[in-house]
């Protein structure tokens, strides 16, 4: 592989370029930022990683359509009832974008 900075070729398992000093480890995301991010803006986790990003943008225009859903019902047992519905997919996208962090960042 080659330095980010001044392209001389380094090995994988430096940690500084030995020509130009820089850093040449990669800064991991975090798989629980981006599962917090997922469940509660579904695809604003997948923005934070870079990956699947025009379903992330859709999927955060779908979600706070989602949210803003629940205002119809004027009873809070009906607003809670919409928002357990929606309990299953805040997780089920936390979830996956925990594991897609984890796989980019085992490169
Ligand atoms: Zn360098």
């Amino acid at each position: 592989m080659k330095c980010t900075k001044c392209g001389k070729v380094v090995k994988k398992e430096d940690k500084f370029c030995s020509n130009c000093g820089i850093t040449l480890i990669t800064v991991k995301k975090s798989p629980a930022t981006t599962a917090i991010l997922n469940f509660f803006i579904w695809g604003l986790g997948y923005l934070y990683i870079g990956k699947y990003v025009g379903w992330g943008i859709l999927l955060i225009i779908i979600s706070i359509l989602a949210g803003l859903g629940g205002s119809i019902y004027s009873g809070l047992g009906d607003q809670l009832l919409y928002y357990g519905l929606l309990l299953p997919i805040d997780i089920a996208f936390a979830w996956h974008g925990y594991k897609i962090t984890q796989e980019i960042n085992q490169g």
